[in-house]
C-alpha cells in the first residue's frame, strides 16, 4: 500500500514539475492547466493516503505537504503553511 501511495506521488509531482516548465510564468492560462492537468493527480494522491491511514492536509484540497500540525482550532491535520489558513474550518462554518 506504501508503495502505491509513493507511486502516485511519484506521478502527481511529474505533471507539476512539467507542468511549472511549460506554464509556470503563464499568470492567464497557468492556473486553468494546473487546475486540469495537475490537481487531479493530486486528489488522487490524496485518496490514495486517506486510504492507506495517511494524514494529509486540509487546508487546500491540492495540498500534499507534510502535515506537521493541527489548524488553529486544533481540529484539522494541516501542513505548517496552513495551519491559519484551513479549509475545513471555513467549510465547516459555512454549513453551521
Ligand atoms: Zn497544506
Ligand atoms: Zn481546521
Amino acid at each position: 500500500m506504501e508503495d502505491y501511495v509513493q507511486m502516485w506521488g511519484d506521478i502527481a509531482a511529474r505533471h507539476e514539475k512539467e507542468w511549472k516548465e511549460t506554464w509556470g510564468n503563464n499568470d492567464t492560462t497557468g492556473p486553468l492547466v494546473y487546475r486540469r492537468d495537475v490537481v487531479p493527480y493530486k486528489q488522487i494522491v490524496r485518496a490514495v493516503r486517506l486510504k492507506a491511514d495517511q494524514p494529509i492536509c486540509w487546508g487546500a484540497a491540492d495540498c500534499l505537504d507534510q502535515t506537521l500540525s493541527h489548524c488553529a482550532a486544533g481540529k484539522h491535520e494541516t501542513c505548517k503553511q496552513h495551519a491559519n489558513d484551513c479549509f475545513l474550518c471555513k467549510a465547516e462554518a459555512e454549513s453551521a
